[in-house]
């Protein structure tokens, strides 16, 4: 085993506590810094009116290894409970059954060849090994390259434009094929979708990791926001929390990338530089407790000129609870846009509009609760080319290790990928 290190975590979202988990068993002593009240950061839970609920939507595909060794190593296997789910597409005032080829077939607004070539398409990602080869290629020409200018305008416009903005032209076509290829992966057969969850939500994870953590002799400080990495004699020394210098041999950041520009004001030009180009997108996300399904979908692709977001997600089709139906429906946006700062209310009564326009019998009896979470990070912007955009996670700065979500690359955000980056973290930094 290596000598034991005196070892800062900081961010203790399924990142960083996957990464000191290990340190921890590698016999290290570490400290998990973590801003928030509470663990998870982006999967962290709260208190519906009595619910435990996700701040965001969580499902879990059949490729997210990751997560399955390490629910396994945690006796935590039996957890994960897989469902047969359906998806529904909104265009243009009705509500279609989607994600099966007779589906495709049956639907109106498209030719023959256009569904052809977009079945096509989805076949062809589902099979790509090598993503180097799409890496510096842009995500909206390789798609429309692919499935022709009519199934782009119909099914994938209005997806981009709702969700990256101003961005919609800078993404790498790797990344949005890791995409297509994860759901397409998660299905038992060709007609039917199968996703999962975990009993208890991913808390249910978090939790046990927290418990393995502190079991081995780790800390995990809550409401304890890292303000400075300080530097000494050239090397990463300590963190700055509350005003007070904690000393550490080595430091790991996984918060959200933006913020490590300030965090460590001694971060090398080059890294710094590279660090700041890279963006994210926003998210202001409605969360509402019905008493009743509005559809029977689990995901809702919605391309209507009345309805300003991508889709909505009924959780309760997926997951569900007793007495109480869950549905999550996302605003993404660069954090400049103008329904970043709306209030919550308004974004609520906007969404409940929606979802009268989507079925006529919805009401405002329906709505038991409602909530929106907000998030600045939610999601990368992974422009062509990303792969030689991030700088090595051992920093040039001796002492200082860094990772978040845009390291997956060019896997999408996921809770195994946070997973499976925060153990290749604690292998670099403990041995
Ligand atoms: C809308 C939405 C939907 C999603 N859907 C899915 C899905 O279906 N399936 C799936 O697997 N994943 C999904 N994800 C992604 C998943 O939630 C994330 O990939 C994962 O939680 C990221 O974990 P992380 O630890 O890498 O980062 P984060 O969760 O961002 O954690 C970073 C932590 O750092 C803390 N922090 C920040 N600054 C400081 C500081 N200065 N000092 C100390 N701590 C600090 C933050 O408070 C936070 O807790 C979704 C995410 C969103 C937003």
């Amino acid at each position: 085993m290596a000598e034991a290190k005196r070892i800062a975590v900081l961010g203790a979202g399924p990142m960083g506590l996957s990464c000191a988990y290990d340190l921890v068993r590698q016999g290290h002593r570490v400290t998990v810094y973590e801003a928030d009240d509470r663990i998870g950061g982006m999967s962290a839970s709260f208190d519906f009116g009595g619910l435990e609920i996700e701040r965001y939507y969580h499902f879990i595909c059949a490729t997210d290894h990751a997560l399955f060794r390490l629910l396994e190593e945690l006796g935590l296997s039996h957890a994960l409970k897989w469902a047969d789910t359906r998806m529904g597409f909104y265009y243009r005032g009705r509500l279609y059954e989607w994600g099966r080829p007779d589906r495709l077939l049956l639907f109106p607004h498209l030719s023959l060849i256009a569904k052809l070539r977009y079945a096509l398409h989805v076949f062809y990602a589902k099979g790509i090994k090598d993503w180097r080869k799409l890496d510096k290629l842009e995500a909206t020409a390789w798609l429309r390259r692919w499935v022709g200018v009519e199934a782009y305008e119909v099914l994938w416009r209005s997806l981009f434009e709702l969700k990256f903005f101003e961005h919609a032209r800078s993404l790498s076509a790797a990344w949005i094929g890791t995409r297509i290829q994860r759901v397409a992966r998660s299905r038992k057969s060709i007609f039917q979708e199968r996703l999962g969850t975990l009993d208890g939500g991913s808390e249910t994870l978090l939790k046990a990791i927290e418990a393995r953590i502190l079991a081995g002799g780790g800390t995990i400080r809550l409401k304890s926001r890292v303000q400075e990495v300080v530097v000494e004699d050239g090397r990463a020394a300590g963190v700055r929390v509350s005003g007070a210098v904690e000393r550490h041999d080595a430091f790991i950041s996984t918060v959200p990338l933006p913020y490590v520009t300030r965090l460590v004001p001694a971060l090398p030009e080059d890294e710094r530089r590279r660090v700041a180009a890279i963006d994210n997108i926003a998210v202001a996300c409605v969360i509402l407790k019905l008493r009743r399904a509005v559809s029977p979908y689990f995901w809702m692709n919605i391309t209507d000129p009345e309805i300003l977001i991508p889709g909505v997600i009924e959780y309760s089709n997926l997951h569900p609870y007793r007495d109480a139906h869950i549905l999550y429906a996302p605003y993404y946006m660069p954090k400049t846009h103008p329904n970043y700062r709306r209030p919550d209310e308004e974004l609520i009564a906007e969404v409940k509009g929606y979802l009268r326009r989507i079925n006529p019998d919805f009401s405002e009896g329906w709505v038991l609760a409602a909530k929106v979470s907000r998030y600045e990070f939610a999601q990368t912007i992974c422009t062509p080319g990303f792969y030689d955009a991030l700088p090595p996670m051992r920093s040039a700065l001796p002492g200082f290790f860094m990772a978040d979500t845009s390291y997956y690359y060019p896997e999408d955000r996921s809770i195994a990928e946070s997973v499976a980056v925060g153990r290749r973290l604690a292998e670099l930094v403990g041995t």
